[in-house]
């Protein structure tokens, strides 16, 4: 019973915050009617229904025309002062990209013998990890393992 009646109490603090949240579209929608039936109240049934359709659609269409309008400046607005900025920022990302490949690379460039026993290495099938890397990267990316120890390694280079 007391349980019930919590939830109760819940359920209507959230209606009041729903009716808050929407409380001027409550009220536009509330004065719409009413001031259309007011209008149009010796009009013929059918053409009040016509009415209240044609009033909702040019609302609705000033309302997104309103809508785009805005999206578009605000478009513009980004466009004449941000653009430069996003362009100098994307320029200094690939310039620390690039940083960092070009030293994953060389890190991985120079495997011809086994580094822990000095034994030939071996070509095997990269798997999906090794494939990943290499599209990221974007360089070549080949995976050895040691024909005598349990060495497993792989090899990047650039595109030639
Ligand atoms: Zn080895």
């Amino acid at each position: 019973m007391g349980r019930n009646s919590r939830n109760h109490k819940k359920n209507k603090s959230q209606f009041r915050l729903t009716y808050e949240e929407y409380k001027f579209e409550f009220t536009v929608t509330f004065l719409l009617i009413v001031g259309i039936f007011l209008l149009f109240e010796k009009m013929e049934i059918k053409g009040l229904i016509f009415d209240i359709g044609f009033a909702s659609i040019s609302f609705l269409y000033s309302f997104f025309n309103n809508l785009l309008a805005n999206v578009t400046n605000t478009l513009k607005d980004v466009e004449l002062s941000d653009i430069s900025g996003l362009i100098l920022i994307s320029i200094a990302f690939y310039m620390i990209g690039e940083r960092i490949r070009d030293r994953l690379i060389a890190q991985f460039t120079f495997l011809n013998e086994c580094p822990k026993c000095g034994q030939n290495i071996q070509r095997v099938r990269r798997n999906y990890k090794q494939k990943l890397i290499q599209w990221i990267l974007f360089a070549k990316v080949s995976n050895y393992t040691c024909n005598s120890c349990d060495f497993k390694g792989i090899k990047v280079e650039k595109h030639r």
